[in-house]
């Protein structure tokens, strides 16, 4: 606290100095708190990135993040990231996803 004067930095360098905080966790915080253009990947919007073919299946987070980054204009990204998380957490699921009512079933891996 003493050592950044109480504020919490905007420095992402920085924020994943601090001890649990990663690449996603960062992405998360800038987006949200400071409305800063990012795309966390966490499970969901990686797995949705893979099925829907934006990323391949052997890809990383960091490059699934990058291939994001250049798939959605950057103005979108925190409305997409926020799209991915809901779609994969409630709708296309990694057990049972709901396939059968799934409107974009057409540019999906799994078919
Ligand atoms: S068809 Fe199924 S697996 Fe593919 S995106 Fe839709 S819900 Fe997900």
């Amino acid at each position: 606290m003493e050592k950044y004067d109480y504020k919490v930095s905007t420095d992402r360098k920085i924020l994943e100095t601090f001890p649990g905080v990663g690449r996603k966790t960062a992405n998360v915080f800038l987006s949200e708190f400071y409305n800063y253009p990012a795309i966390a990947v966490d499970t969901h919007v990686e797995r949705v990135s893979k099925r829907l073919r934006i990323a391949r299946k052997d890809d990383d987070v960091k490059i699934i993040e990058e291939k994001l980054m250049k798939f959605y204009p950057k103005k979108d990204w925190a409305t997409r990231h926020l799209q991915m998380v809901l779609f994969g957490r409630y709708y296309c699921k990694a057990i049972k996803p709901n396939c059968e009512n799934c409107k974009i079933k057409d540019y999906c891996r799994n078919k």
